[in-house]
């Protein structure tokens, strides 16, 4: 594969503030490398400046707007300021998803998929930024919309605007999911039991930041210069581990994450070839470190076995700890983790950070079956629905396993079904279900390895007393929304005090 050519101007230390002006010049990032002596010196230097991907033991590659090279100027260290001379391949022969579409193009694709499948595929807007671009995802299932009892999966790729194999390959993905689907039984499978969304492009100012027409000057971070891999509320640093505002592209994450209680996702990024599971912020393994080191290692597997020679074998034989390579605070992923009970992991796709789009098709060739084999993680492990034991209505709950859980590994079973989705390593455990107002329940379970353990539970409420307890409980599952709809089933409620003192409830739904 080409490599960008780079070119390395050595600065000293003492670099005026006149000079840095020049460097931001151009553009508000700038690309550099130090030499750092140990962990801890580089841990605490990613508080202050993007650490890149690539790094040897002594020597670090690093991206900062002004404000955030300032600070680093201030460390006093020597550094190497790193041109990356913009590459323009040759687009013009599109076919075969050998081309990074233009911005336009882009959105009609995914319009067109909507268009060509109404049933199988939405296309939501999540928001448009100030630029007018607008950050789109595609939801993909039969019964689309509709909420059932799946898991819900997501691919977001390139919240690095720069990073770009995985756009293209998300494109491609939702376009052989959908063609797929009544021909191909595995696809099908994932099409009817797995509520799919993938949103291709999470920065497209940065992808774009040269105009809409191509992606040959495309930037790491947004238009206001903030990574947006840094942006996310921290399980170790709390709100705003940037010292930024949160941007107008995590507000729309964070906004979609509040929307669909997604069960598993990844972070598709580029720059390296290995996948990197939580956590990034702190040395803490999580309670499911097996699981999450089981599904990083299928996925690098099938990288290495439909790629060429030396493809996704970076660090441990393609797989690795995020904080044991390097520290990263305000990641999207540990965000997912810690505050979603979502198991987000980080995928980094090609050494290239835009490959030549004549590598694409080899890229999807080599990565398409360990993202549908993620995907398919989604329906495994431990599942079923929580259910009140007087009514057989379905409740929110909480999922804890006994003796394990760790650091928000726990899950949430959602209304409007129900249905809860814990995934594990294979093993036995006990798993306690439990909701105010309902004597928790603990269970024995087995688990196997790519296989679906079906535990389907009900909790005996302690006792309902009043009308507005039982309304309480209605309430919850009128408010349930997707996307701002308002699911509004329950036609009829009818409560009556029997002679033990509980309540009997009558409730129709339509
Ligand atoms: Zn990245």
């Amino acid at each position: 594969m080409l490599k960008n050519i780079i070119l390395l101007l050595f600065i000293p230390f003492f670099c005026l503030s006149e000079n840095v002006d020049t460097l931001f010049k151009k553009k508000g990032e700038i690309y550099f490398s130090f030499e750092y002596k140990n962990k801890l010196e580089l841990n605490k230097i990613s508080k202050i400046v993007s650490i890149d991907h690539k790094i040897t033991s002594e020597i670090a590659y690093a991206y900062a707007n002004k404000r955030e090279f300032l600070e680093f100027l201030n460390l006093k260290k020597e550094y190497k300021i790193i041109e990356l001379k913009p590459i323009i391949y040759n687009n013009s022969n599109k076919n075969n998803w050998n081309y990074y579409p233009t911005y336009q193009e882009y959105v009609s694709m995914m319009y067109d998929f909507q268009n060509l499948y109404p049933n199988l595929c939405k296309i939501h807007s999540l928001g448009t930024l100030s630029s007018g671009r607008e950050i789109l995802i595609a939801q993909i299932s039969n019964n689309v919309g509709n909420k059932e009892d799946e898991p819900s999966f997501l691919y977001t790729s390139s919240m690095h605007g720069d990073e770009l194999a995985g756009y293209v390959l998300s494109l491609r993905l939702i376009d052989y999911l959908l063609e797929g689907y009544g021909n191909d039984s595995r696809l099908t499978n994932l099409v009817e039991n797995i509520d799919i969304w993938i949103n291709p492009l999470a920065n497209p100012d940065g992808a774009y930041a040269g105009g809409n027409q191509n992606v040959w000057s495309a930037t790491r971070y947004n238009a206001n210069w903030v990574d947006l891999n840094r942006n996310y509320p921290d399980p170790e640093d709390g709100a705003h581990p940037d010292g930024n505002v949160y941007q107008p592209e995590t507000i729309i994450f964070l906004g979609l994450a509040d929307t669909v209680n997604f069960t598993i996702s990844a972070n598709i990024h580029g720059g390296v070839e290995v996948c990197n599971y939580p956590w990034d912020t702190w040395s803490n393994l999580t309670a499911d470190n097996n699981w999450w080191q089981y599904v990083s290692q299928q996925y690098a597997d099938s990288c290495q076995a439909n790629g060429s020679s030396g493809y996704f074998n970076y660090l441990n034989d393609g797989i690795t700890n995020g904080h044991d390579w390097y520290e990263v605070n305000g990641g999207r992923q540990d965000y997912m983790n810690y505050f979603k009970n979502c198991r987000e992991v980080t995928l980094e796709l090609s050494d290239d950070k835009t490959p030549n789009p004549n590598d694409l098709p080899y890229l999807w060739d080599a990565n398409y079956p360990s993202l549908i084999n993620y995907m398919e993680q989604s329906l495994f492990g431990l599942r079923g629905i929580i259910s009140d034991s007087l009514t057989g209505l379905p409740i929110n709950a909480k999922v804890e396993i006994f003796n394990h859980d760790v650091d928000s590994s726990h899950v949430y079973s959602h209304l409007p079904i129900g249905n809860y989705h814990r995934y594990l390593y294979q093993g036995n455990y006990d798993v306690t279900f439990s909701k105010n107002g309902y004597y928790p329940k603990t269970i024995n379970t087995t688990i196997l390895n790519n296989n679906i353990t079906i535990e389907n539970i009900q909790l005996i409420p302690i006792n309902i007393t009043n009308v507005s307890e039982v309304n309480k409980e209605i309430n919850q599952i009128n408010n349930f929304d997707l996307l701002g709809r308002k699911t509004n089933k329950i036609k009829n409620i009818n409560v009556s005090n029997k002679s033990d003192d509980s309540v009997n409830k009558i409730i129709t739904i339509e």
